[in-house]
């Protein structure tokens, strides 16, 4: 991972590493937001879309979601969306979305910034979303919706709505206790606390062995140990983050993922983020990378069968 990205810490804290035009972001590991040019994309004039509709779409799914963006218009410019007293100090939260072709990537949740104002008592988070509807001419939506504005506002909900998934989970995670709790980022934790329980040890164990050995093939010189363990810990959460994200929005929009197609996809994401074959022949990667997803395939059935409604919880 180099220089130039920011990466979310543990709660209330995020470090910041200087910015440039790169920046890391959820769904993709480094995205060039400079080249937004998509070859073979019919033009199609995209503001032909209802913010309102949209905004319903989601509201069947998730009122906490739709009171999160109530205020937002889907202009690419930062809305308020939280602001929240904890002692002396105030912590808010803009939130930005943009609608936009820029290649085959559905969908870009770039990962809060933090600033501080002069007299330190305020602090302000920034998500930027970016929807990419690139997926609009696909045989199963175009079936689903002839009309191509309607096909347009639910494609660009479904996204969005697994878009939001990260912010709330991020909100969750930053803003201070009892304030950026949601449905959603309760239910993650759920999915999270059995992802990192006794139950699932030796599972966990495998997964997080088979990114080490890519955080090995990917990292740098100048990276410790530390440096290495911390980056395993946090792809192991960004693999745990998807399933939940991609099930979830896949569900509410009749569109299902089974864990296999989740870890076929993240695996080799996760992969690309550890670093990519930089010390090691692209075959030696790859077979890693295959292998990561089948233990993965494994600790998410594993994950499945842990949080069944009605199951007795043995983590707890
Ligand atoms: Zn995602």
């Amino acid at each position: 991972m180099g220089k130039g990205v920011r990466e979310v810490g543990q709660k209330g804290g995020l470090q910041e590493k200087n910015s440039g035009n790169r920046v890391q972001s959820q769904d993709s590991f480094m995205l060039d937001l400079s080249s937004s040019v998509v070859p073979n994309v019919p033009y199609l004039d995209l503001s032909i879309y209802r913010e309102t509709e949209v905004k319903a779409l989601i509201r069947k799914h998730s009122k906490d979601m739709y009171s999160l963006l109530s205020t937002v218009h889907f202009d690419g410019n930062y809305y308020r969306v939280k602001c929240v007293r904890s002692g002396e100090l105030e912590c808010c939260w803009d939130l930005a979305v943009k609608v936009q072709f820029f290649g085959k990537m559905q969908g870009v949740t770039l990962y809060p910034s933090r600033s501080v104002s002069e007299d330190r008592k305020r602090i302000v988070y920034k998500s930027f979303i970016l929807v990419n509807p690139y997926e609009l001419w696909e045989d199963e939506l175009v079936n689903k919706f002839w009309n191509l504005q309607e096909r347009l506002e639910f494609l660009i909900a479904r996204i969005l709505f697994h878009e939001c998934i990260h912010v709330m989970i991020a909100l969750g995670k930053i803003l201070p206790a009892g304030f950026g709790e949601t449905d959603i980022f309760f239910e993650f934790r759920t999915v999270l606390d059995a992802a990192n329980s006794e139950i699932l040890d030796l599972k966990r164990r495998e997964v997080q062995f088979r990114i080490w050995n890519l955080v090995v093939f990917g990292s740098s010189e100048q990276d410790s140990e530390e440096d290495m363990l911390m980056r395993v810990l946090e792809i192991y959460e960004f693999l745990i983050n998807e399933k939940y994200s991609t099930q979830k929005a896949g569900k509410a929009f009749g569109h299902p993922w089974g864990n296999k197609r989740v870890a076929g996809k993240y695996a080799w994401m996760a992969a690309v983020k550890a670093g990519g074959s930089r010390h090691v022949e692209k075959k030696v990667w790859e077979t890693e990378t295959r292998r990561l997803r089948r233990a993965l395939v494994e600790l998410y059935d594993l994950i499945d069968g842990e949080i069944k409604p009605g199951r007795k919880t043995s983590w707890k």
